[in-house]
């Protein structure tokens, strides 16, 4: 059978049609992409359901989401301070450090208000 192996390209591509979506995690087992269904993940591959410990995931989530205001909290006070160090500071190599910083601290307060927003 040449064709063996189209098999679950073939699945796949048909559950994506379905309106599956494409996971960047790969399947423990075999390691082809991790196609989620709804709220079950499937790899097409072993054709079997990947169990993951969701529970797990849903109690780190909401200790994530708890420590959001907190986190929001540092960042705001990180960046205020870097503020006030930028405006002092006049060495060319070490605004670029400090920018880069504040750019680093801006990305990571978006992506709270992003985490926060679902
Ligand atoms: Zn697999």
């Amino acid at each position: 059978m040449t064709d063996k192996d189209d098999v679950p390209i073939k699945k796949m591509a048909e559950l994506l049609r379905r309106g599956a979506t494409m996971l960047a995690q790969s399947c423990p087992q075999c390691g082809s992409p991790i196609l989620k269904i709804q709220d079950d993940l499937y790899c097409a591959s072993c054709d079997r359901r990947i169990v993951v410990v969701s529970s797990d995931q849903d109690a780190e989530s909401t200790a994530v989401k708890t420590m959001l205001p907190k986190l929001r909290e540092t960042l705001v006070r990180k960046l205020q301070s870097l503020n006030a160090i930028i405006e002092s500071e006049n060495d060319p190599d070490e605004l670029t450090k400090l920018a880069n910083l504040m750019v680093l601290l801006l990305q990571a307060l978006h992506r709270l208000e992003n985490i926060n927003g679902d």
